[in-house]
């Protein structure tokens, strides 16, 4: 009989991968696994990821918790077993040393609570016990797993099931099907939340649907990204359109959704679409002049393959591959977050496309950080969004279609721009 209430290995693990050590979703289900491997019942599991980097979590578990710290930029964690009773936590230790690859370690094993120096206090225990006999399935128990977009001074965080069903680190980025409580399915590029089932209407649908109706009559159109492909889906929804090209850099992304986010990789099979899995910065180098109605950019954050997709050159070969009269729309960031990136690009597209072409709608995305985004027109003609009237075309077109987002005010409203964003976009 020990004579300790509880046990406590402390140990330090070193040496570990540091992408490993800044992973929340697979540092849980490792803490969750070395629980249930030495046969603890797991009660609940909160684990949040730190910015810049580092995760923190504690598993509870009957048997008492298993809590962890990391610092990827060391590759250490620092780990706590604390048990009770029977259960042997070295077990989760060899577990956990196997899952971070650690190359080494110390742990310190200390008793806690001995009972020589405890005074047991006399009380009714069955009322006590009361909770803990209700936990009658054991594989079920509470997770708080959080993802979190950030950058070095905001964040947004999401909480999700844990579950990780499609992870790929490709030549271009980690590639990543989550499932978070609030907005279900998502699809992360690195850290970056990119689209989720719950909310990609609000996007999908701006992205293209003001543009359409300021043409007016797009039939030869190109996506440079998109990989979801929820913007294809809704320029299809127009019957004028003859051509889409879809250029995206990684394969990755439109395998993950469409296996994972069907209802947004809809339109894939659609005979009028083109679809090419190539850079869009070469692609738009090499295009034939004043081919393209539209040029959408539905390109990730300005950092690694879509950095490029914010340069100069990048959109004067653009304007120079749209029609006179064509349009380009591009994601442009928000003047809430990435506010250099928001107005950079906005001085890059007035002085291409002139002063006066560079219009900005902005809509709301509830899963991106600040929940203020962006989209940036170049005008290479006289055709103006804000001068769209188009009322009952619009009203019928997002009534046949079932849009949830879009409509007529929302058109209009989306270019009124207040004096903040004003200031940002002076040149
Ligand atoms: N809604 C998202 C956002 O606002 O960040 C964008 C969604 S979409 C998934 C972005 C796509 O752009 C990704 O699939 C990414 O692989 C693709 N992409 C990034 N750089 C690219 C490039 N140079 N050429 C083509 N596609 C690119």
């Amino acid at each position: 009989m020990s004579h300790a209430l509880g046990n406590h290995i402390l140990v330090e693990f070193m040496g570990c991968d540091p992408h490993v050590m800044n992973d929340v979703a697979s540092i849980e289900r490792d803490m969750v696994g070395a629980a249930q491997k030495a046969g603890a019942t797991v009660i609940n599991s909160t684990f949040h990821h730190f910015s810049p980097y580092g995760v923190s979590g504690v598993v509870v578990i009957q048997e008492s918790h298993l809590a962890i710290h990391t610092w990827p930029e060391y590759g250490y964690a620092a780990v706590d077993l604390f048990t009770c009773g029977e259960m042997d936590a070295w077990i989760s230790f060899d577990f956990l040393k196997e899952c971070f690859g650690a190359k080494n370690y110390s742990a310190l094993e200390m008793k806690r609570g001995s009972v020589n120096l405890l005074t047991r206090n006399d009380f009714d225990i069955s009322t006590m016990r009361q909770k803990a006999s209700e936990r009658s399935n054991p594989e079920m128990y509470t997770r708080n797993v959080w993802f979190t977009d950030k950058d070095e001074s905001q964040a947004l965080s999401l909480r999700f099931t844990g579950e990780v069903f499609y992870d790929v680190q490709s030549p271009f980025q980690r590639v990543r099907i989550l499932e978070s409580y609030k907005y279900g399915m998502m699809l992360a590029l690195d850290d970056m939340v990119m689209t989720t089932i719950k909310d990609e209407f609000h996007y999908h649908e701006m992205i293209s649907h003001p543009a359409m109706f300021t043409h007016g009559n797009a039939k030869n159109i190109l996506v440079i990204g998109g990989g979801d492909g929820g913007t294809v889906r809704e320029i299809l929804r127009h019957e004028h359109v003859e051509k889409v090209t879809m250029v995206e850099i990684d394969g990755e992304v439109i395998k993950a959704c469409k296996a994972f986010l069907p209802t947004i990789a809809a339109a894939f099979d659609n005979p009028k679409l083109d679809l090419k899995v190539d850079d869009g910065i070469a692609f738009i180098k090499d295009a034939a002049p004043n081919s393209y109605d539209l040029i959408i950019v539905d390109g990730s954050d300005p950092v690694g393959p879509a950095e490029g997709l914010f340069s100069v050159s990048f959109y004067t070969n653009c304007f120079n591959a749209l029609k006179e009269g064509g349009i380009l729309i591009a994601q442009g960031e928000s003047p809430k977050f990435n506010e250099k990136a928001f107005s950079e690009l906005n001085h890059t597209l007035q002085e291409i496309f002139g002063e006066n072409n560079a219009p900005v709608s902005l809509f709301y995305v509830p899963t991106y950080p600040t929940g203020m985004w962006s989209f940036q027109y170049g005008l290479k003609g006289s055709a103006h969004p804000k001068s769209v009237s188009k009322v009952e075309e619009i009203e019928k077109f997002v009534a046949t279609q079932g849009l949830r987002y879009y409509n007529s005010d929302i058109h209009v409203g989306s270019f009124a721009t207040p004096n903040f964003v004003k200031t940002l976009l002076k040149k």
